[in-house]
């Protein structure tokens, strides 16, 4: 994302945050408070690159609001990674730790790199440079990070093996999304795509369309977008549409996902091996019953909403859709489940895993599906029954639901 883009997507979010504290009748202070966060460090962090030059990269963690508890986000890996984007991504933590009620507020790190273009040694190399930067302000009861874009289970084991190093005793619980042998939960990776799941087949149920036969597009495919895809398929949907950052695939009668998913890379690559018949902007177009956009932020905007056929948005990616886009979609009665219910799978699985890593007990797959299934539906009744009742869009209500814990929080502590 562009700095600026970056400026206005935090703005938006807090506009909303602003929204939905007024609707819940808390005063100017709690707004104030809420809408930055109460922490942001910035590091430099000097990389030793095979060629034997050092490169200086510039890394983000963001903390929005510790009154529920410790913080909890990802840590992403992008060239465009900014100051405003990881802040604005913090606080959607918060919303996403919210509405799941998970004991944390939200937090957020980000290094701007390319790890596409970089070697095995030296993302290791950076990924334990910016464990010993932010050290100081995380930890297992401080604050606990996972994997985001491009940030992987392999990227986790170094920062956790750094931190424990620092700190000189084993802590799994300091980072979540790790690998199972080095205390990582069953069920972590394929998490996000199994709660987007959990919330096509609500939204599906409302809209009185079955499962089998839903034609469903993606876009994005990655850790996300691709166990979409294959979770959507095996329910007898009809997935049709997938892409990546090279442009996209369609077939009207459903595209060959098994074969997709084998000739995949790990970054999540795959149109590029074929003939595409699509372009990313034409298959949020497409003419389906779901459309999920899995990849980053600001694809939906004010400029395509209106042409978008899909009845049905759940937004698997942070941020995808703008707000002038969520109020043209709304007005139009696309059902629209919001990034910060839809993609909270993710985060669920990892409270988790830190609950496991805690307890030193370990849970089988089932049980850990199982549980997030309650948390998702739970998470979504919730959010849904705020639309309802209060008459606002899914946007808001999930606002109200996801920040309505932490100025709880905020208020018996006496903060304000
Ligand atoms: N990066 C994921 C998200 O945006 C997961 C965060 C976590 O597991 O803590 O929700």
């Amino acid at each position: 994302m562009s700095d600026k883009m970056a400026m206005d997507v935090l703005h938006s979010t807090q506009v909303v945050i602003e929204q939905a504290l007024q609707r819940l009748g808390y005063q100017q202070d709690m707004i104030e408070l809420l809408k930055e966060p109460i922490r942001v460090l910035t590091v430099r962090i000097p990389v030793r690159m095979d060629d034997g030059a050092t490169r200086i990269f510039t890394g983000y963690r963001s903390q929005h609001n510790d009154a529920v508890g410790p913080t909890k986000g990802g840590v992403r890996f992008h060239p465009m990674v900014s100051e405003n984007e990881v802040k604005a991504l913090s606080i959607w933590m918060s919303l996403k730790c919210g509405i799941a009620d998970l004991p944390y507020g939200g937090g957020k790190g980000g290094v701007i790199c390319d790890p596409r273009t970089m070697s095995f040694r030296e993302l290791e190399r950076l990924s334990r440079g910016y464990v010993r930067a932010v050290s100081q302000i995380v930890g297992p009861n401080k604050d606990i990070p996972a994997p985001d874009v491009m940030t992987n289970s392999q990227i986790m084991a170094w920062m956790m093996d750094e931190y424990s190093r620092i700190r000189e005793f084993d802590s799994p619980g300091f980072i979540t999304g790790k690998p199972i042998v080095l205390g990582g939960s069953k069920g972590r990776e394929t998490a996000t795509a199994r709660g987007v799941v959990i919330m096509i087949e609500e939204a599906l149920r409302l809209r009185g369309i079955p499962v089998k036969g839903a034609r469903i597009a993606i876009q994005g495919f990655g850790n996300a977008g691709s166990y979409l895809a294959k979770f959507m398929h095996e329910a007898g949907s009809c997935v049709v549409g997938i892409s990546d950052v090279h442009g996209a695939l369609y077939n009207k009668d459903g595209l060959d996902i098994e074969y997709l998913l084998d000739r995949r890379d790990s970054f999540g690559n795959v149109t590029n091996l074929f003939k595409q018949t699509m372009t990313n902007e034409e298959l949020l177009e497409l003419d389906c019953d779901v459309l999920v956009p899995a990849a980053i932020e600001n694809q939906i905007t004010g400029e395509n909403a209106s042409r978008i056929q899909a009845s049905i948005i759940v937004e698997a990616a942070n941020g995808p859709t703008t707000l002038e886009a969520t109020r043209m979609l709304s007005d139009k009665g696309v059902l629209l489940i919001p990034d910060v219910l839809a993609s909270a799978g993710g985060v669920i699985v990892s409270y988790f895993e830190w609950v496991q890593n805690n307890q030193g007990y370990y849970w089988s797959e089932q049980e850990v599906d199982d549980k997030l299934r309650l948390m998702m539906i739970r998470g979504f009744e919730h959010v849904y029954d705020i639309h309802r009742t209060r008459g606002v869009d899914m946007r808001l209500a999930a606002y109200m639901a996801g920040i309505r814990k932490l100025a709880e929080a905020v208020r018996f502590r006496g903060w304000v």
